[in-house]
């Protein structure tokens, strides 16, 4: 697979400070933020600050420090409050999967039961 990152993309330019985010947590390699439309009570972007497309790249080719970098902020996110009971995390991936930001970021949701997941 070859991964050709798009540097243009709203998370890109997020991080780069062009447009604002409502930050829950941040470190050296992972940015966690309020999505823009939210989808449950609580819903939280967490996403790497280095330039990766996808799960599968970010797997691939981001560095271990980059990784736990990125764990570290989606545990931090996971400590809220309103997640301590249970949450969702999803990673969609390009067209098929219903990835429409080419940044890769997991979605973390919750602050209310969710039901299932494919309904
Ligand atoms: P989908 O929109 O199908 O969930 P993605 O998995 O690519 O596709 O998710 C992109 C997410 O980014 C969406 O939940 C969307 O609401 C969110 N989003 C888009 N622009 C912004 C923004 N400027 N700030 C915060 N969240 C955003």
């Amino acid at each position: 697979m070859q991964f050709d990152y798009d540097p243009g993309n709203v998370f890109a330019r997020i991080l780069r400070g062009e447009i604002p985010a409502r930050t829950v947590f941040e470190n050296e390699t992972a940015l966690a933020f309020h999505d823009v439309r939210p989808q449950a009570p609580v819903h939280i972007l967490v996403i790497p600050k280095g330039p990766y497309m996808s799960l599968d790249h970010f797997a691939a080719e981001a560095t271990a420090v980059e990784q736990a970098g990125f764990m570290a902020a989606v545990a931090e996110v996971c400590r809220m409050p309103e997640l301590e009971p249970g949450f969702r995390c999803i990673a969609n991936a390009r067209e098929i999967g219903g990835q429409e930001v080419p940044h890769f970021h997991v979605h973390i949701l919750g602050g209310a039961p969710l039901g299932p997941m494919l309904s």
